[in-house]
């Protein structure tokens, strides 16, 4: 018996580390003096997020909490370059929200096809055949690689569907999702079901369909122990409409009205937003329902709060097919399913600059720059990106980096040489 139902989850992720250039000569039997011929390193490999319609919880992540890609392979003699570290390819249920564990902002929204780059593997090293230059005859530096980018995230589960099934325990939920949809859910596997939220498409007419959840029941979990709470209700954050199921045959002794404000007041203890949904409700196990007062009264009850009640038998598939008219009716006119925007700005991680960089001239001039916070620094620069080099510029600078090359008499036009990166100096 399952405990809980895994929608959430903390990882840590590490991309691969750049392999190391390489210093190596050719040597040729004919040849009397050979020329530098060492290779690059490979590139780390990354760590890229994809969804996978096969996967409906988080449950491979409780199990397996740390995920790194392969590093590259370091430079080899003959210009042979190391081998690219391979990509680490995460799969995901579809909804799933990645986030930043320290401040819990958006990175992604897993809800689209295409896959997303979470962390970039690290560059690899030049050799030193890179640095063969008509003044640089026999050049002995290579460079060492630069490493992956490393992140704890959190993955939470909020399901896309369109319609979310709420009430109490019993009422009818997963009958009436079963009966008008017609996908199996994958989750049928499990033992526990009923701790699952289950996902239906309900297909109305050619080219209309929709997605319903079952999502067990608010107070269900509470009160069978498993301690679930409010954790089932992230998965109708993003519903467009609720269907709030109600069991009106009064054969549990169950005051309908009353259930159905304890429901709406979960709702608004939980997110006074969702409270706010659209909802339709429907009136369940009419077949069974002897004494129809009950029916009228939650009838004038939820009318009198603008909501449209539709009564229905799940079991007995009537009113089934009105009621799912009316939903479509309803999502007609209705907002698409909500999809994240991206809170999360990566902040490049403080670096103390105050320790000094090694700085070395090479015999044609290059100056040489090096060192562990640069190293670091520049793993996390993009230097496709404008904003990330401005970065790396400022960084520099403040570092006191050029302060210090203009006292050891560097000139314009110089070559500084750092890592995989290598630019003219000009003041
Ligand atoms: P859930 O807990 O809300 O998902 O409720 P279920 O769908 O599991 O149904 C609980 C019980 O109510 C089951 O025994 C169902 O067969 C029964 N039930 C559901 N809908 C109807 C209905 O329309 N009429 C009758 N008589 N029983 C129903
Ligand atoms: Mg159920």
């Amino acid at each position: 018996m399952a405990t809980s139902f895994i929608d959430k989850a903390r990882i840590t992720v590490k991309a691969g580390n750049g392999g190391n250039g390489v210093v190596a000569f050719h040597r040729e039997k004919y040849v009397a003096a050979g020329g530098p011929d060492g290779g690059d390193g490979g590139r780390g490999g990354s760590i890229i997020l994809q969804v996978d319609d096969n996967l409906s919880t988080l449950m491979d992540f409780r199990y397996k909490r740390k995920y790194a890609a392969p590093n590259g392979m370091d430079g080899q003699s003959s210009r042979k370059s190391g081998k690219d570290g391979a990509d680490l390819i995460i799969r995901v249920p579809r909804g799933t929200l990645v986030r930043d564990a320290e401040t819990n902002e958006i990175i992604k929204d897993m809800s689209g096809p295409e896959p997303f780059v979470l962390c970039r593997g690290g560059r690899g090293g030049w050799g030193n055949t890179h640095f063969a230059t008509p003044t640089r005859q026999v050049p002995r530096f290579a460079k060492a690689g630069l490493p992956g980018e490393s992140h704890d995230v959190i993955l939470e589960l909020k399901l896309l569907a369109d319609v979310g099934l709420i009430g109490f325990p019993n009422v009818g939920k997963s009958t009436l999702l079963s009966v008008v949809s017609k996908a199996q859910p994958k989750i049928a596997n499990y033992h526990f079901t009923t701790l699952f939220p289950n996902l239906g498409v309900v297909w109305v007419d050619e080219g209309i369909s929709f997605v319903m959840a079952d999502i067990p029941g608010i107070i269900e979990g509470a009160s069978e122990g498993a301690g679930l709470g409010h954790d089932f209700l992230r998965h109708i954050d993003r519903c467009r409409l609720l269907v709030h199921v109600v069991d009106v045959s009064g054969s549990e002794g169950r005051d309908p009205v009353a259930d159905f404000d304890a429901i709406c007041e979960e709702l608004k203890q939980y997110s006074p937003e969702l409270a706010e949904r659209p909802q339709i409700v429907a009136a369940n196990k009419v077949d069974i329902t002897e004494d129809r007062s009950n029916l009228e009264r939650l009838r004038a009850h939820v009318e009198g709060k603008g909501y449209s009640l539709l009564g229905i038998s799940a079991a007995a598939h009537q009113g089934t097919r009105q009621l799912v008219g009316k939903v479509a009716e309803m999502l007609s006119t209705l907002p698409p399913v909500t999809v994240y925007e991206p809170e999360y700005v990566p902040r490049p991680e403080v670096v103390d600059t105050s320790v000094p960089l090694d700085i070395h001239r090479a015999d044609d001039g290059t100056w040489l720059v090096e060192g562990p916070w640069l190293q670091r620094l520049m793993g996390n620069i993009n230097f496709s990106d404008y904003e990330s080099r401005m970065y790396f510029d400022r960084t520099l600078r403040e570092s006191g980096l050029f302060q210090q090359l203009e006292e050891r008499g560097i000139q314009d036009g110089d070559t500084v040489s750092m890592y995989d990166f290598e630019f003219e100096y000009q003041r």
